[in-house]
């Protein structure tokens, strides 16, 4: 085939531009930040199962102590109850039986006021730990709201790119004659598709070509289209050839 070397020096362009794209277009459909953002929504996960489970101790702390402070209101109740029985009471029997119970009245409360400073304990490192698992969420949403909007510029910035560079391609590529633009699309299949000859190296696949090869690109003419005998993309040849 033959295209006119300024053609020619177009397909670099072409190429360059479809590298582009390619590259934009990965960036917009998987953002550096997505795996992060995954692996955040996965602990996130993890530590609202947590939280659950803390806030449930939590909470049968709070009604176990609640128990108690009834337990505790009924006792003092019956302390007062036999307390006014007593100071009216001229039965010397009557006066005993409510002496001996109020005296377990009184043991009775000081075990639930035990029982109520352990939970009240209990429940403050309960507190602590439901805190703590709530600071951890609001660190892990931080994080990710951090991120998303992140990825969310990335995205929207690469899929400017992408059609800029869309845009520029199809200027480009209609300046070119349509049988070489073929023959580019053809070989872009498997190779960069065009790249410049530079001091005997194809750009495409960095070799260095053999002497011989050199040799017959050297007499080929201006504008004949010649592809690497190593990557079979179509070779450009310009001033910086080294031919
Ligand atoms: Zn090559």
């Amino acid at each position: 085939m033959n295209a006119s070397p300024a053609d020619q020096r177009r397909l670099l362009e072409v190429a360059e531009l479809d590298t582009r794209i390619r590259q934009v277009d990965a960036v917009r459909r998987n953002p550096p930040q997505a795996t992060r953002v995954q692996e955040l929504i996965a602990r996130r996960q993890e530590l609202a199962q947590e939280l659950a489970t803390r806030l449930g101790v939590r909470d049968d702390l709070r009604a176990d102590l609640a128990r108690i402070e009834s337990d505790v209101a009924v006792v003092d109740a019956r302390r007062a109850r036999d307390a006014d029985r007593l100071a009216s009471t001229s039965n010397m029997k009557e006066a005993q039986g409510l002496e001996s119970e109020l005296g377990s009245l009184a043991r009775r409360k000081g075990d639930l006021e035990d029982a109520q400073l352990e939970l009240m304990e209990r429940l403050e490192m309960a507190d602590a730990a439901v805190a703590t698992q709530e600071a951890l969420i609001a660190e892990t949403n931080a994080e990710g709201a951090t991120l998303s909007a992140e990825a969310k510029r990335v995205v929207a910035e690469s899929s400017a790119a992408f059609d800029a560079a869309t845009r520029d391609r199809a200027a480009v590529a209609g300046s070119i004659a349509a049988d070489l633009l073929a023959l580019y699309e053809r070989t872009a299949v498997r190779s960069s598709g065009a790249a410049l000859l530079r001091r005997g190296t194809c750009e495409g696949c960095r070799m260095v070509l053999a002497g011989t090869d050199l040799q017959a690109l050297r007499q080929a003419p201006e504008d004949a289209v010649v592809t690497c005998p190593e990557c079979g993309c179509i070779l450009v040849r310009t001033e910086e050839s080294g031919l």
